[in-house]
């Protein structure tokens, strides 16, 4: 039998909890014939203590945790690989049922840790200076794989909360402040809002009080742009949010983020106005350019994507290319990217130049492809 079979016959029929917000999670109890406030017990057990097996739920009555362990699972997948930074960033290969691949990091910095989590196996949008692109489409994660990217690195990070498993008798909340993961991005491999529903699903548990209780504005949704998702999200859960912009006009950027054909830069940046509309509490929305030597990278860009972004609540993260084999793209002169944030700075916006984090093991931005299996189909949709 080889690892992949294994995988997949491993794969059971019991129902996986993991990826189950509070309603799924309520709807599920009332179902099984118990009482919606098991939910929570079960939510905070699984998510605050990351419990993996029923029989740990202390709180929870025997006859229920016999019944829980015959017809439902905690399962994540299984990390095949950890790779850690010079600098701290630490890079998880997991691997999901069917035997494909997926990539976490985690990025420490002074007073915060941020998570990059994936959303797709691959990602059809052929962005042409990124390598998760060059692996093309695969398939979209479950709301279980998602959030399990969370749940995975928490446990890895925070091995205290494991112990107190073993202490609690009582399912006590595990203190926030020792909280090692702060911030989420969903900025791995994928482009979520092509994976609305999913994705939705595992915002809800990372901003749930009873599992991860992380404020909107530590969750990010980064995006190339698909407009009737972002309009729909502003209905369902307003996170905060990135918008893979990289060109300050529709000829450039239809050349390296091919879903501009589809969806014009002023149709994404009218989306982006009714995310914020009628919301004082959301300040702003971040701008992604990745700097591309002679591409998008002149003085004139510059000028033209700050008259591009006039009026619009948000700052811009300038981010050094990262090159990869076959890329076709040079990374911009550091004097380069310097006077296009002063050209920026100028014209009144907050630019800051992205440092690069744990490119010695390939989990910088545009670096997260999976190496390990590829087993992907070459879809471009958005041309
Ligand atoms: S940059 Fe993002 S949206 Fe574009 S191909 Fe890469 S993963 Fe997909």
């Amino acid at each position: 039998m080889n690892s992949d079979t294994s995988v997949s016959q491993i794969a059971s029929a019991k129902v996986n909890l993991l990826g189950y917000d509070l309603a799924h999670m309520k709807a599920f109890f009332t179902e099984i014939g118990e009482k919606p406030f098991r939910a929570v017990q079960v939510l905070k057990w699984i998510h605050q203590f990351g419990a993996d097996d029923f029989t740990q739920m202390s709180n929870v009555s025997q006859a229920l945790r016999k019944k829980l362990s015959k017809i439902a699972e905690i399962r994540a997948p299984e990390i095949i690989a950890e790779q850690k930074a010079s600098d701290g960033t630490i890079k998880w290969l997991m691997r999901l049922d069917g035997g494909n691949s997926i990539e976490t990091v985690y990025i420490p910095e002074d007073n915060r840790g941020t998570l990059c989590v994936s959303s797709q196996v691959g990602c059809a949008l052929d962005c042409g200076f990124c390598s998760t692109a060059k692996q093309g489409f695969n398939r979209n994660l479950t709301s279980a794989e998602i959030i399990a990217q969370l749940w995975v690195a928490n446990r890895a990070l925070n091995p205290l909360a494991q112990a107190s498993i073993a202490q609690s008798k009582h399912g006590k909340v595990q203190d926030s402040k020792n909280r090692v993961i702060t911030n989420v991005v969903l900025m791995g491999m994928g482009e979520p809002l092509l994976n609305f529903e999913n994705v939705v699903e595992a915002i809800h548990l990372m901003l749930e009080d009873h599992a991860y209780g992380l404020s909107k504005r530590r969750v990010t949704i980064s995006t190339a742009g698909v407009v009737p998702a972002l309009r729909r999200l502003r209905e369902v859960c307003d996170v905060s949010l990135a918008i893979s912009l990289h060109a300050p006009n529709d000829q450039i950027r239809n050349k390296i983020v091919p879903l501009n054909k589809k969806y014009p830069i002023k149709e994404l940046l009218e989306a982006c106005r009714f995310y914020f509309s009628g919301d004082t509490k959301k300040k702003q929305f971040t701008v992604e350019y990745v700097m591309l030597a002679g591409i998008n990278d002149s003085e004139k860009n510059a000028h033209e994507l700050a008259a591009l972004l006039k009026k619009l609540p948000c700052k811009i993260n300038l981010i050094p290319f990262n090159p990869f084999p076959n890329s076709e793209f040079d990374c911009s002169k550091m004097q380069t990217i310097n006077r296009f944030k002063d050209i920026l700075y100028k014209a009144g916006y907050v630019a800051v130049i992205r440092k690069t984090r744990g490119e010695d093991i390939d989990a910088a931005c545009g670096q997260l492809a999976g190496k390990v299996k590829d087993k992907s189909r070459r879809i471009i949709r958005h041309r």
